[in-house]
């Protein structure tokens, strides 16, 4: 595995792969690596001949009180992670390398990107959309893969490549859980043992929402109360949203059908994190 940190040198070696005939495969991260990101690498290299990995924090995605400043970096580990995992080449850019002096650019989703996160975190969507479209521009992958774990922001994603027309094929890969169903999550790190333990209760709500529209359930209302009701059984969560929406626009639903997305955000602690589950009914 190479790694490199200036745009001159990724684009030679994107460029030689190409000379070769050889696709390539990306996948945007922030580092603090987990089996979830691993699982991206794998599912990445079966679709090209070549894996292009980045790690980079992006400042503009987080809002003002945010945990920027600690957010996990672990950029050893995450290289060794990398380089076992398949990865031929790590992206390592610096803030000033992705954002020059003098940058004024800024690329901005309108619905699917309004409500949930958009409206819990104003900014951070905008910041997704400028940052993966410049990655875009320079790795220019045939096909970036993207996890299922931050459901609003792959269809933002899908969004903005379609409206944009940027040739490249979106692919995403299902959540990778921990054993008690938790989601994997860089954030994850932060919690304290009892914090570890409460975050469980994610899973569960959703699985047991699930369990209700598989039996039959098809009002929205319904699965939201019982979202908000196996959480808040939870005294260390805070629940921000719990909803059902569709799964292409992200806007609420009132009687379930089609393609829909369970999102859930909640708060224990210091830690903010999200899940969902994505459903399809007759
Ligand atoms: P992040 O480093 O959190 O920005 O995530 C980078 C990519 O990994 C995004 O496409 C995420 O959706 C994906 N990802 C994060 N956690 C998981 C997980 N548990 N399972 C699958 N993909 C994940």
């Amino acid at each position: 595995m190479e790694t490199v940190r200036s745009t001159n040198e990724l684009s030679s070696w994107v460029e030689s792969w190409r000379l070769e005939n050889r696709t390539v495969g990306f996948v945007p991260t922030m580092g603090a690596l987990h089996e979830g990101h691993l699982e991206l690498v794998r599912h990445a290299s079966q679709l090209a001949d070549r894996v292009v990995v980045s790690i980079f924090v992006n400042p503009t995605q987080f809002g003002p009180g945010e945990d920027f400043a600690r957010y996990p970096r672990n950029e050893d580990q995450d290289s060794e992670l990398l380089q076992e995992g398949g990865c031929h080449l790590l992206f390592l850019p610096e803030t000033s390398t992705i954002y020059q002096e003098g940058h004024s650019t800024c690329v901005e989703v309108d619905t699917p990107a309004k409500r949930l996160e958009g409206e819990s975190r104003p900014g951070h969507f905008r910041g997704v959309a400028t940052v993966v479209t410049q990655l875009l521009n320079l790795v220019r992958p045939s096909v970036a893969v993207f996890g299922q774990k931050d459901a609003q922001q792959l269809a933002v994603i899908r969004r903005l490549v379609r409206d944009l027309h940027l040739p490249v094929e979106i692919a995403s890969h299902p959540t990778v859980r921990e054993p008690d169903g938790l989601a994997m999550s860089s954030r994850n790190a932060n919690l304290s043992a009892d914090e570890r333990t409460a975050a469980a209760a994610i899973y569960r709500a959703l699985s047991s929402a699930r369990q209700r529209i598989e039996q039959g359930e098809r009002s929205a209302e319904a699965i939201r109360r019982g979202l908000r009701e196996v959480l808040e059984g939870e005294l260390l969560i805070d629940i921000e949203y719990a909803e059902v929406v569709e799964a292409d626009n992200f806007e609420p639903i009132r009687r379930l059908r089609g393609s829909i997305v369970m999102p859930v955000a909640v708060r224990i602690g210091t830690t903010r994190l999200i899940d969902n589950f994505s459903l399809e009914i007759d």
